[in-house]
């Protein structure tokens, strides 16, 4: 499951994610999050929860107890007894001792015997017992926390815009550890035009000196929607030379790998027993739930994404928002009362006008008897056909270290499909650009660098 918090205090300069900066529309966004998840009721019905993550945005703007209701919800419509990584997205600047001795205490039992918490690896589930028997104690049982850290160097850190600066990136994650987190992943960007080989070498310094857990190391991207794509187009900036952009990305593999990190996958890169899980479903192809605007869903046959817009979003889940608080309560006798037509008590009872809970309330009799189609509209439904799935799986799985599962493909997609990978695939093996082991077809590390041509070859058209 994913959660997209849509807030920022200040927008970096090469992102196109869809955040805003007026943080007083928080209430009204946790309040249409719920709604919306009071749309999917049924989408983990047959395959548990195993991973969630708060992302966005700056998910770290949202008090603990606003990162608590939005949990706590969540825990009161499913299961989630087998939940393995709970991650949330945060800016080193919100990470106060206070904000991240909060965050720890949410789930008292966590800091005191929970595995899941204090283990290394995060199995067993059997640590999260307590959880599915309801002993939460209101928390939220977070374990992962992706800090996004960027650069080690004041220059590029203000050149991209963040709003922290090296040494308070630094002093975050050691806070972090000092809290008791045990899984931390942090992010670097490398290819900025600004950005040396030395400067990189010195945030690699850095990063490993922090000793974390996991790197996620991105090269900057030139997004449509973003302020240096603009920037490009007016001729006011010129993407870092290739070659130089092949030699750090050539640095970070190799600095890396010897400090113990595995790549992964072609940008993260983790110690053992510290691969992401939530990220390793999206390269496998599993059914995930995003929800919130901008959020993209998968089932597995269709993919859908949510109107890109806050407002938008919050008024199509809410209005009136005060008709759903019944629902949000847990209390649908109002669906009741209103499909009765006994509007009157309602009204009595919420203290709101019958023009504010007429409208609503063919969508409360569609909820009751399981009709979400009022969710369409906040979003976009694409029905993917059975050779885009099959591109997607490829190209997302060929991305990471274990690459394709030849056996699974061939039973999910059959024998044509699956042929024809191996007779294009042969060449890049015999160049050594590709490996075939143990049934799985993946990139060497040769190959990685050059991995989007060989992808690109692979896609049905
Ligand atoms: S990169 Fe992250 S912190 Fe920066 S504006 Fe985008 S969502 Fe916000």
């Amino acid at each position: 499951m994913y959660i997209h918090i849509p807030f920022c205090t200040q927008k970096c300069i090469y992102c196109d994610f869809l955040s805003g900066t007026n943080l007083s529309l928080r209430g009204q966004f946790i309040d249409a999050l719920i709604a919306e998840m009071d749309c999917y009721l049924d989408f983990f019905r047959e395959d548990k929860i195993r991973t969630i993550y708060f992302g966005g945005g700056t998910p770290s703007l949202l008090s603990v107890e606003e990162l608590a209701r939005i949990y706590r919800a969540i825990a009161e419509r499913w299961d989630v007894s087998e939940v393995e990584e709970f991650t949330i997205e945060c800016n080193p600047d919100d990470l106060s001792e206070e904000y991240l001795t909060a965050l720890n205490a949410q789930c008292t039992m966590y800091n005191a015997e929970c595995k899941m918490h204090n283990a290394q690896l995060l199995t067993p589930s059997a640590s999260l017992v307590p959880l599915r028997q309801g002993d939460n104690n209101g928390g939220l049982p977070i374990n992962r926390l992706s800090i996004g850290v960027q650069s080690f160097v004041d220059d590029e850190l203000k050149w991209l815009n963040r709003r922290h600066t090296a040494n308070e990136a630094f002093e975050a994650v050691q806070r972090a550890k000092r809290a008791g987190f045990k899984n931390i992943t942090i992010d670097l960007m490398f290819a900025l035009p600004v950005q040396t080989i030395e400067s990189l070498n010195y945030s690699i310094d850095k990063a490993l000196e922090l000793d974390v857990q996991h790197i996620s190391a991105y090269s900057l991207m030139f997004e449509p929607d973003s302020k240096i794509t603009k920037l490009m187009e007016m001729n006011r900036l010129k993407p870092l030379d290739e070659d130089v952009a092949a030699d750090m990305f050539d640095l970070l593999s190799k600095r890396l790998s010897e400090a113990g990190y595995e790549q992964y996958e072609i940008s993260n890169y983790a110690k053992k027993g510290f691969e992401s899980r939530h990220n390793s479903g999206y390269w496998h192809g599993m059914r995930y739930l995003g929800l919130g605007p901008s959020a993209h869903s998968f089932d597995g046959e269709k993919r859908w994404s949510n109107v890109a817009h806050t407002i938008k979003y919050n008024a199509q889940l809410l209005t009136p928002s005060a008709s759903l608080v019944p629902l949000r309560q847990g209390d649908n006798n109002v669906v009741d009362q209103i499909a009765s037509g006994e509007q009157g008590e309602i009204n009595e009872e919420l203290g709101v006008r019958n023009e504010e809970l007429l409208p609503p309330s063919a969508l409360l009799v569609q909820l009751k008897h399981g009709d979400n189609s009022w969710v369409n509209t906040i979003r976009t439904v694409e029905v993917l056909t059975e050779d885009e799935r099959f591109n997607e799986l490829v190209f997302t799985a060929l991305r990471t270290k274990v690459g394709v599962d030849l056996v699974d493909l061939r039973i999910r997609f059959g024998d044509v499909r699956c042929d024809r990978l191996l007779r294009q695939a042969q060449k890049y093996v015999n160049a050594g650009n590709m490996q075939i082991i143990n049934n799985r077809l993946s990139l060497t590390h040769r190959g990685i660098y050059i991995s989007d041509s060989i992808i690109s070859d692979f896609m049905i058209v």
